[in-house]
This record gives structure tokens, C-alpha cells and sequence, in this order.
């Protein structure tokens, strides 16, 4: 479900920003707000105004082109009355942010995993909170976002970390892997899924490459030979970098 096309989290591997994603105006500014998505969602969760309901499974609101929790939300809820709507409605509910704003909604949170179940999950590309400033400018710091995970743990709610993406030669050492898994288990997070970074060509591409430029120039060889241009911005396999 996304609630916003565009995001102000800005960060710099997001794949909302590939021309594919059609998400207007320039990225990590502009962002398109869904007034009317709370109605619309309205109508399509009330049983009695279909003809087929929806099968009762997980709800996600957290978009793939603009998270939930972005500072617009503060101002619009739209993901607090999608929750509303949700519990109401009694669909369970998985969360996927990088934004403690989450911790606003716990009440419902809470109410939504009581009567029918609640996941909260956070996305991290390691928990290093140097790298995660050059890569996830706009957003809470790896440290802030397990902090805010434990708060949901605290509540008997099942929590996840998306170890994605792990950015190629910066965050995907062993150490850094080993890391995140020691710190998850510290918190007590239920489940961790891993997956790797896409960088299609054109606008994600670049803009991704102008910060490698800037804060690892010595990596520029090795990403251009596994980023070769694949459709789908997928990275080579099997290249042995000398
Ligand atoms: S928080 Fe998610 S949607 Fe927003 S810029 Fe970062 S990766 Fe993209």
C-alpha cells in the first residue's frame, strides 16, 4: 500500500527513484500524498460493499516508493486511519518502516495484534551508523531503529529486521553481517530476511554512483563491472574481482 509516492527519507539506493516507478517530481523532494486512499480503502475493506471480500490476510501498509512514517504523515495520518480502518475492519498487520514515527501508532498497534495479530518491521542496510548516514540521510540512525523495535518487542509484539539492501563491498562483510544478527538477537527480533541491492539504470544509477564517487571512489571498478546494466538492475554473479 502506498500511502505517498515519493519519499523525503531520500535514501540514496532507493529504488523509487528508477524512471520505472514513474513516482513524479524530483526524488527525496516531492512527494504525491494519496488524499482520497482512506476512503477508497474504506470501500474496499467493507464486506457489505463486495461482492467478493477480500481474504483475510496481512495488511502492509509501507510503501516500496515512499515509507509510511515519512515526515508528511505527521501531517496527513493517512497510515495512522489505514490502521484504524484495519483494526476495524480485523485484518492483521505488517509494518515495514525506518521511521520511530511508528511508535505514534502503538496504541492501535497494539489493539490490531490483540484481536487479530501485528508485525513490525524495520528495514537496515547493516547497523553501522556511519554508513547508514551517507546512505539513509533522512531516517533514524540503525542504533535509534533497534531502540524503537525493543519498545514493540516490549509490547508482545512480533518484530523483523529487513537486512535490505546490503550494499555490495560496504555492507555485506561478514563482520558487518554477523553484526546485525548479534544486535537482532539482542533486541529479541523474531525473524530476519536478507536481500541484496538492485540499481537499475538511469536516475537510481547515478545518483547512487555520484555518492560512491564521493565516499568510496575505490569501489567505482568493482560496481561497474557487477552493475553492468541488467533490466531489472540486478548485479552480475560470479565475477572475480583481482
Ligand atoms: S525509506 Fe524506503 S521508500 Fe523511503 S527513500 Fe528510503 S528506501 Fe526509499
Amino acid at each position: 500500500m502506498n500511502l505517498y509516492r515519493g519519499c523525503t527519507h531520500n535514501c540514496v539506493y532507493c529504488d523509487g527513484r528508477s524512471e520505472g516507478y514513474y513516482v513524479d517530481g524530483e526524488f527525496g523532494e516531492d512527494v504525491t500524498v494519496k488524499v482520497n486512499a482512506i476512503e477508497i480503502l474504506n470501500r474496499e475493506l467493507n464486506p457489505k460493499r463486495k461482492r467478493t471480500p477480500f481474504k483475510r490476510s496481512y495488511m502492509m501498509p509501507g510503501g516500496g516508493v515512499g515509507d509510511s512514517y515519512q515526515p508528511l504523515e505527521k501531517k496527513y495520518q493517512l497510515t495512522r486511519k489505514a490502521l484504524q480502518l484495519i483494526c476495524e475492519y480485523n485484518f492483521p498487520v505488517h509494518m515495514l518502516t525506518k521511521s520511530a514515527l511508528i511508535q505514534r501508532d502503538i496504541d492501535i498497534l497494539k489493539r490490531i495484534n490483540e484481536k487479530n495479530r501485528a508485525i513490525v518491521s524495520f528495514s537496515f542496510s547493516s547497523v553501522d551508523d556511519d554508513i547508514s548516514a551517507i546512505f539513509e540521510p533522512g531516517v533514524p540512525s540503525p542504533t535509534e531503529r533497534l531502540k524503537t523495535l525493543a519498545v514493540f518487542k516490549h509490547e508482545g509484539i512480533a518484530c523483523g529486521m529487513f537486512l535490505l539492501p546490503v550494499i555490495p563491498f560496504i555492507t555485506d562483510t561478514p563482520e558487518l553481517i554477523e553484526e546485525a544478527v548479534r544486535k537482532a538477537s539482542e533486541v529479541g527480533i523474531d525473524f530476519i530476511i536478507f536481500g541484496g541491492m538492485t540499481l537499475k539504470e538511469g536516475k537510481q544509477k547515478d545518483y547512487f554512483f555520484d555518492v560512491l564517487k564521493k565516499h568510496y571512489p575505490e569501489r567505482i571498478t568493482e560496481y561497474q563491472m557487477i552493475y553492468a546494466g541488467d533490466k531489472w538492475g540486478q548485479h552480475q554473479a560470479n565475477i572475480t574481482i583481482l
